[in-house]
C-alpha cells in the first residue's frame, strides 16, 4: 500500500486527518449531506426503534472508503442517545478481543466494525450468537472438563462497513437486517460539504473555489475535506487567505491533482493499460505488476472511481481504457478496433 499511503487523494484516513475529521464530521442526519435513500430509511429505523424502546436492527453499509460509513454509525448512536464504539476487522485478532469489546457495550450502543470482511473466521463465528441472541458462548477449561458458558450481552446495534460485500460470508450477511450501499457524491453535494467545512475551519471560500475543489475530489467527502486543507494553506501563504477558483486550481495542480481529480497513481494505471497493453482488455494483476503496485489498492481504491467516470470499463477478460480516458490523457486512441474487440469504443 506504499503508493496509496502517500497519496493526497488517498481514500483511507491519513494519520493527520484525525483531528480534522472529528471536527468536520456531521453529528445528525440533518447535517449529513446526500445519500438520501440510506438516510431516509435509517431515520425511519431509528425512529421506530425509539418508539419501541429497542435498539436499531444491525446495519451493513458498503461502498468505497471515505464516503461516510463511520459518520453514519456515529449519527445513529447520537440520534439514539447512546455511544459509538469503533473497531475494525483486522484489529480483532482473537475471540477474547471481541468478547471484551462486546461485554463493555451498554444497552443500545452502536458497535461499528470497519472492514468487516476481514474479520478472522473464528471471531466471525462468535459474532453470530452475539448478533442474534445478544449472547456469546465460550468454552471454559480444556479436555474432559471443558464446558460451554453462555454470557449475556446488552442489546446493541452492529454497524458493519465493507468495501467488498462479495467477500462477506453468507451467514454473516444474513444476520444484518438493514443494508445500504453508499455511492460517490455529486459535485453539488461535495460543494455543500466543502462549504460547511470551510465555515467550521473559518476559511474564506468563494463559491467558484468550492466548486473547483469539489470537482477534483473523486466524489468523496474525505478527499474534499483533505483538499480543502491543502488549498487553505496555499491561500493563506499566496492569496490573502481567500480560496477563489484560481487559487484552488493552482494549489491542486501543484499537488498533482488534475482537473478530473486524478493523481499520479491513477494516471500511471491508465498509462499502463494504454501504452503497454494497447488499451486492454488486461487483467488487473498484470497492470499491478507492471506499475509495481498491489492489486488490492488498484481494485478497491483506484478502479471504482475510474469506472464511475467511465475512464475504464470492466470486461470478462479484464479492464480496458475508454475513449474518454484517451482524450483526458491527450492520447490518440487506436484508429480501428482490434479484431475481436468490436465493442472497444462503443460506450
Ligand atoms: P468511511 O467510514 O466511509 O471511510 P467517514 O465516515 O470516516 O468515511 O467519512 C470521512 C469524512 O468525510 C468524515 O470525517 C466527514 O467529515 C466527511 N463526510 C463523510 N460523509 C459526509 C456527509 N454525508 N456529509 C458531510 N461530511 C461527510
Amino acid at each position: 500500500m506504499a503508493a496509496e499511503d502517500s497519496r493526497i487523494l488517498s481514500r483511507a484516513p491519513a494519520p493527520d486527518d484525525a483531528p480534522f475529521e472529528r471536527a468536520l464530521r456531521p453529528r445528525s442526519f440533518d447535517e449529513y449531506v446526500g445519500q438520501h435513500q440510506a438516510v431516509g430509511s435509517l431515520r425511519v429505523s431509528v425512529q421506530a426503534a425509539q418508539q419501541r424502546g429497542e435498539c436499531v436492527d444491525h446495519v451493513l453499509l458498503y461502498g468505497p472508503p471515505g464516503l461516510g460509513k463511520t459518520t453514519l454509525a456515529g449519527i445513529i448512536a447520537n440520534e439514539m442517545g447512546t455511544n459509538l464504539v469503533t473497531t475494525s476487522g483486522p484489529a480483532i485478532e482473537r475471540g477474547g478481543d471481541l468478547v471484551g469489546l462486546l461485554s463493555n457495550l451498554a444497552e443500545k450502543d452502536v458497535f461499528f466494525i470497519d472492514e468487516i470482511h476481514r474479520l478472522p473466521r473464528i471471531v466471525e463465528e462468535l459474532l453470530y450468537p452475539a448478533m442474534e441472541d445478544f449472547a456469546v458462548n465460550f468454552v471454559m477449561e480444556k479436555g474432559m472438563h471443558a464446558r460451554s458458558i453462555k454470557h449475556r450481552l446488552a442489546p446493541f446495534t452492529l454497524v458493519g462497513a465493507t468495501t467488498r460485500p462479495g467477500m462477506l460470508s453468507a451467514p454473516l450477511r444474513e444476520r444484518f437486517g438493514i443494508f445500504h450501499h453508499l455511492d460517490f457524491y455529486s459535485d453539488d453535494e461535495l460543494t455543500q460539504i466543502v462549504t460547511r467545512s470551510a465555515t467550521i475551519l473559518e476559511a474564506r471560500i468563494e463559491s467558484a473555489g468550492a466548486r473547483e475543489i469539489s470537482r477534483r475530489s473523486r466524489g468523496t467527502p474525505r478527499i474534499v475535506n483533505r483538499l480543502l486543507r491543502r488549498v487553505r494553506d496555499y491561500a493563506q501563504v499566496k492569496a490573502d487567505g481567500v480560496i477563489s477558483e484560481a487559487v484552488a486550481r493552482d494549489a491542486l495542480q501543484r499537488e498533482g491533482v488534475d482537473a478530473r481529480g486524478l493523481d499520479k497513481l491513477d494516471r500511471r494505471f491508465l498509462d499502463a493499460i494504454i501504452d503497454i497493453y494497447g488499451g486492454g482488455p488486461v487483467g488487473i494483476d498484470a497492470v499491478a505488476a507492471t506499475i509495481n503496485d498491489d492489486t488490492e489498492t488498484l481494485s478497491e481504491i483506484v478502479e471504482p472511481y475510474l469506472l464511475k467516470i467511465g475512464f475504464i470499463a470492466r470486461e470478462p477478460r479484464g479492464r480496458r481504457a475508454t475513449r474518454e480516458a484517451y482524450a483526458h490523457l491527450g492520447k490518440q486512441p487506436p484508429a480501428a478496433p482490434v479484431a475481436g474487440q468490436g465493442t472497444l469504443f462503443d460506450r
